[in-house]
């Protein structure tokens, strides 16, 4: 995920007078030490950047930058440098100390609104000095949900802070990125794998389906669409295997039957699952099925509604498949739609759909509902490749593309 291009991370811009706390709140968040943190005012001079996977947003960049009202004599590169870092800032933090919001942060909030770049409000230091009712009052009027902390005592915001985070991304960090886009390139050939069974709607093709094919197109790839029992025809037919072959997951055991071992191979839930949440989260999480108690309770995430059918994959076949593999007792709860229970304690794993029909931004949100509450989440398509044993080959051409 170190890979990952920096096009497509979130770049979180860090702004603040000197010395209120900017770096401290950098190495909260990344729990390390990043910038250099001193008590004498000016330290951090050209921005730093890091770059990290953040549980729930994924691939971040954070830019740590110098104070703006920095007068001394390399304060006017200082500054240009900092005013560079807004127009590359996908969201920012205004960082201030007890004084609160003067002139200083409204001019800096000001031309962070111009480019319309989200903004969250963190007030530090309040275990020196609480800050007045009237301060804070005034940098509500201009973000709403202020953050009050004491990072040299403690790092008990940083949950609420990344909640902002999460919900202050910008909707092409949720919804536009391409879902193949990175691994396929221009001519590359993408067979996928399309069962036509009882659970085909009628007439047409399913969501996850659609919108890879138009994903592909997207980026001048060819995308050659099989059902199972044509797949061996179709990659005979071809003078060079495919750059991958995307499978249906109820069908995984036959498809990877077919496609040689040289040929990369996925199914569309690990796709999504990529795309959309985040695959290590799930395939971590989906490790708890080797621990699982009798009477185990599993909670099944469906995000919409759809009739379900005699064998349908969320009520017949997942726990089918199991109870097979783990040989446990297992209780399962479902949730459908936004629905999704505040307390996860009770739940030793909870399943999350391929979530064609929500966005990316629910989803991180649930993973880290989960991981808050140490309880493990997974995905359909990586339960399915795990209790079939083809979970190390569904996510190897990832591993390797990383
Ligand atoms: S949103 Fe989830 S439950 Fe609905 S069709 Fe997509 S994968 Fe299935």
């Amino acid at each position: 995920m170190q890979a990952t291009p920096k096009s497509l991370r979130l770049h979180i811009g860090i702004f603040g007078r000197t010395n209120v706390g900017k770096s401290t709140l950098i190495n909260a968040l990344t729990n390390q030490h990043v910038a250099i943190i001193s008590s004498q005012a000016g330290t951090t001079t050209d921005p730093v950047e890091k770059s990290m996977e953040m549980l729930p947003i994924g691939p971040v960049t954070f830019i740590d930058t110098a104070g703006l009202d920095d007068t001394t004599e390399l304060g006017q590169q200082r500054v240009e440098k900092t005013l560079q870092v807004i127009s590359r800032c996908d969201v920012a933090i205004i960082v201030c100390d007890n004084r609160g919001w003067g002139q200083y942060e409204v001019a800096l909030f000001e031309r962070l609104q111009e480019q319309k770049i989200p903004t969250i409000a963190v007030v530090n230091k309040i275990d020196i000095k609480a800050i007045s009712q009237k301060n804070f009052a005034k940098i509500k009027d201009y973000c709403p949900e202020p953050i009050l902390a004491s990072l040299e005592q403690n790092r008990d915001i940083v949950p609420v802070l990344k909640e902002q985070l999460v919900r202050s991304m910008p909707e092409e960090f949720v919804l536009n990125q391409s879902i193949i886009g990175d691994f396929v390139s221009e001519g590359d050939t993408v067979v996928l794998v399309t069962p036509i069974d009882k659970e085909a709607p009628k007439g047409r093709l399913i969501l996850p389906q659609v919108q890879l094919i138009r994903d592909l197109l997207d980026n001048n790839a060819k995308a050659v669409v099989v059902k199972v029992d044509q797949l061996q025809s179709a990659l005979d037919n071809m003078k060079e295997p495919p750059k991958l072959v995307v499978t249906d997951s109820q069908v995984f055991d036959a498809v990877s039957n077919i496609v040689p071992s040289h040929v990369p191979l996925t199914s569309f839930s690990i796709l999504f699952a990529r795309h959309k949440g985040d695959l290590a989260a799930f395939v971590n999480g989906v490790q708890v099925l080797n621990l699982l108690p009798n009477g185990a309770n599993i909670l099944i995430a469906e995000s919409c509604t759809h009739h379900a059918i005699d064998d349908d994959i969320a009520r017949v076949k997942i726990p089918k498949w199991l109870k097979e593999k783990t040989g446990k007792d297992l209780h399962f709860d479902y949730v459908v739609g936004h629905d999704f229970p505040k307390d996860l304690k009770r739940y030793n794993l909870v399943i999350h759909c391929g979530g064609c029909m929500t966005n990316k931004r629910e989803i991180l949100s649930r993973i880290y509902r989960a991981s808050q509450q140490n309880v493990a989440i997974t995905n359909y398509g990586v339960v399915i490749a795990f209790c079939k044993n083809i979970l190390d080959r569904s996510i190897e051409v990832f591993n390797k593309h990383s």
